[in-house]
């Protein structure tokens, strides 16, 4: 039988800090959370930190900006900066609004110099030195070539051999004359017209990016419809992955890159272009022939800036296999995957390392 009760002596009575005490358990998880949080602070946070994604319209795409940031508010405000200087750079570059600058020099060919703004003057200057290294395969005179195609407007037509003809007499990019002390371009010829579509994003991106360093961000990445531009690797020190798209299955990759800096774009035959005939005809056109670029349905390029990496991809799409591995072993920082028309991948050495 149990006793009643027990002799007093035997009963311990718990003491502040045993175990048996609430407030033993209550001050150990305050200790633990406290050592977490310290954790969490130091070690964990900064390569972390908040990552804020936003997306905008802008350029005809879905603009999507990422990028790592503790304040919730200042992440707001570099957000506005950002796009609002994009939306500001494509009404300078757009060869669609009639009263962009790009349209002012254009309205003006055969005439007289236009003084311009410095981000234009800029722009064309990197073009035509892209049309230098490339030997003319990038021309940002392609304009009236792209009009009698129907890409400006979208009025899709197979132009005539005369009208190609005519069209092709516009098309020289040594026939830009740039003043850069007096900040002027002048299209030597009427009817001549600049179409920076081949570039003008990859500016954009770089743009962005740099809003993004000024304002001390150090993980952030920007991706317009393909158009990639990065800072810095991801918060955790990995590098960014990013899917090539399949040119005729939107839905399946054919390679996926590891990169942590530079920029990433592509320029593929599925972007803009239309059928007659069984025949696919699209937006990326030989300066030479007049006609849309045959040897290759997509190309990547990886470089140091996503202007660089958006005229080499134009170029090279131009250009075709061969010659455009060949450019792309002369240049340091720049590497090509190609796919052909058979679906064969090409990859130039540098590439094949970042390549899952
Ligand atoms: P996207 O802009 O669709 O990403 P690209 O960067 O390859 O594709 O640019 C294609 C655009 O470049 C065309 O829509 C046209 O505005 C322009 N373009 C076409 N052919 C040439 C060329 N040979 N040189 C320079 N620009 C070109
Ligand atoms: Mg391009």
């Amino acid at each position: 039988m149990a006793p009643d009760s027990y002799p007093s002596g035997n009963y311990v009575r718990p003491s502040f800090l045993s175990i048996g005490s609430v407030w033993f358990w209550v001050i150990l998880a305050l200790i633990l959370l406290l050592a977490g949080g310290v954790y969490y602070y130091f070690y964990i946070y900064p390569s972390t930190g908040l990552l804020h994604t936003y997306h905008h319209m802008l350029m005809g795409t879905d603009v999507r900006l990422e990028f790592q940031c503790p304040s919730y508010q200042k992440a707001q405000q570099i957000k506005e900066q950002v796009f609002a200087e994009m939306e500001e750079l494509e009404r300078i570059f757009s060869s669609r609004l009639e009263e962009s600058e790009l349209a002012r020099v254009n309205g003006r060919a055969g005439q007289a110099p236009v003084k311009v703004k410095p981000e234009l003057l800029q722009v064309v200057e990197q073009a035509l030195y892209g049309s230098e290294l490339t030997g003319g395969a990038f021309d940002p005179t392609v304009a009236p070539l792209l009009e009698c195609w129907g890409f400006l407007d979208g009025q899709y037509n197979v132009p005539s051999p005369a009208e190609l003809r005519e069209a092709l007499e516009l098309v020289d990019y040594r026939l830009v004359k740039l003043d850069l002390e007096q900040e002027t371009i002048f299209l030597e010829r009427e009817g001549m017209a600049l179409d920076l579509g081949g570039i003008a994003k990859g500016y954009i991106i770089d743009r962005a990016l740099d809003i993004l360093a000024e304002n001390g961000i150090k993980h952030g990445f920007i991706n317009a419809g393909g158009d990639i531009g990065i800072l810095g690797g991801k918060p955790d020190g990995t590098p960014w992955r990013i899917g090539v798209r399949h040119p005729r299955d939107a839905e399946e990759l054919v390679a996926v890159l590891n990169l942590s800096s530079g920029a990433v774009v592509t320029s593929g035959d599925y972007q803009r272009f239309f059928e007659r005939g069984g025949q696919r005809y699209h937006h990326i056109i030989d300066p030479e022939s007049g006609q849309p670029a045959r040897q290759l349905i997509s190309v990547t390029v990886t470089a140091p800036t996503a202007m660089q990496a958006d005229m080499l991809s134009t170029a090279i799409f131009v250009l075709g296999p061969e010659r455009g591995l060949k450019l792309v072993e002369s240049l340091s920082g720049v590497e090509v995957f190609m796919v052909t028309p058979d679906q064969q991948t090409i990859a130039s050495k540098g590439m094949k390392e970042i390549m899952e």
